[in-house]
């Protein structure tokens, strides 16, 4: 029998997570990056995170660094890639279709057809 945990964590039905009851905004601070390109990304995180060295620059994928006269150099040689480029990476359209596939029938097991 083929694994049916395909498709995990999705139930339908499922309740979204609950904020806080008497809902009050966790203090936050803004942290600014700096890629190479001069792309200023400012973010907002929690107040008592550290705040990561580096943060990948959402408009052209290079790391971002907090000092604006030093961005950092080009770590990957690869350019910026999308989740789905590195799961075609990881998976061959073969593969996947196996997949979609064994998550077909255990839908349809689970339906009783
Ligand atoms: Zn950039």
């Amino acid at each position: 029998m083929p694994n049916g945990n395909v498709i995990r964590g999705a139930r339908v039905g499922s309740a979204p997570m609950r904020p806080d009851e008497r809902h009050q905004p966790a203090p936050r601070q803004d942290v600014t990056y700096w890629c190479r390109n001069d792309h200023r990304v400012d973010i907002r995180i929690a107040a008592d995170v550290e705040p990561p060295p580096l943060w990948d620059c959402p408009r052209c994928g290079l790391p971002a660094g907090r000092d604006a006269q030093n961005p950092p150099g080009r770590v990957r040689a690869e350019p910026y890639k999308s989740h789905l480029a590195y799961v075609k990476e990881r998976r061959t359209a073969e593969e996947g279709e196996a997949l979609l596939a064994e998550a077909l029938a255990a839908l349809r097991r689970r339906r009783g057809e």
